[in-house]
């Protein structure tokens, strides 16, 4: 299989909408990739992010998801053939020529979807490659593919953003469409490891804006021990227009975003069983 232009996948933002850019690889070769993990897709990648880890960052998205948020922001993410077939070998080139400036600004690469670990071979490759290089290393994911990962691919990995999006079993069902468990148990297991993790929520009025469940959710991460901090997302619209092109039922189109107030709230929540909250 040819390798994929890379510079191709450069995006603004990962709210570009894009489908459809690996249909014609054959099935044989997608299994290879995904048993090999030597070529992946990816969706896009986005330079100088502020907002996925610590300092200025190289974002690469993924395709591939198995859940299905009901607030997801890049639902065309969740079908691993939207992406683009690119090289472990090809992805690290072409971020090894961001390496002075990231280190410089005291940043690295993220690699996001979607769900990274759909791909966990390759992620742990591109990861490792990364780390190889001298350049910070962070994954942002759901966790509950967490036990795919080995121990010495979580330590490549310099920080986990773990996603937690609520602590009801039941209300994450719905939520996601999957159980919570396996994502706890990933947090547990990085804290056996002291990998350090930073947790994001995503606060959506009337589906996780539960002070009580979210108390919970902060007692969990207080007691890990290797929790950094907790990002509190308020929802947006901004991946409204992608379900309606896909064709997808979007059941949140008369959802507000939540206050100021409301964000604050749940800092405050988090807050007080010791954990830094923004
Ligand atoms: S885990 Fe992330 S990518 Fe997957 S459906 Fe949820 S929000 Fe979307």
């Amino acid at each position: 299989m040819p390798d994929a232009p890379v510079l191709s996948l450069a995006a603004t933002s990962p709210f570009e909408l894009r489908v459809h850019l690996g249909d014609a690889v054959p099935e044989q070769s997608v299994r290879e990739a995904l048993s090999s993990g030597d070529m992946g897709f990816l969706h896009s990648y986005t330079t100088g992010s502020t907002v996925d880890g610590p300092g200025v960052r190289v974002v690469a998205w993924t395709t591939g998801c198995m859940w299905r948020c009901q607030y997801c922001h890049n639902p065309d993410t969740w079908t691993l053939s939207n992406g683009m077939l690119v090289s472990v070998a090809k992805a690290a080139e072409e971020l090894g020529k961001y390496r002075h400036g990231l280190n410089v600004m005291s940043g690295g690469f993220t690699l996001s979807g979607g769900e990274p670990l759909m791909q966990h071979r390759f992620a742990a490759k591109l990861l490792a490659a990364a780390k190889k290089m001298g350049i910070h290393t962070t994954i942002e994911t759901n966790g509950f593919y967490g036990d795919r990962l080995s121990d010495a691919e979580l330590d490549t990995i310099d920080l986990v953003m773990l996603g937690i999006k609520t602590w009801d079993p039941a209300r994450h069902l719905t939520l996601t469409g999957k159980e919570i468990g396996p994502t706890l148990e990933f947090a547990r297991r990085l804290a056996q490891r002291r990998r350090p993790i930073w947790i994001r929520f995503v606060l959506v009025p009337g589906l996780t804006d539960d002070m009580d469940d979210l108390a919970k959710t902060a007692e969990f991460a207080a007691r890990l021990g290797n929790v950094e901090r907790v990002e509190v997302l308020p929802f947006h619209q901004m991946g409204r227009y992608k379900w309606e092109r896909l064709g997808l039922d979007y059941t949140l189109k008369d959802v507000e975003p939540p206050t100021a107030e409301a964000a604050e709230r749940a800092c405050e929540v988090l807050r007080s069983t010791g954990l830094k909250a923004y």
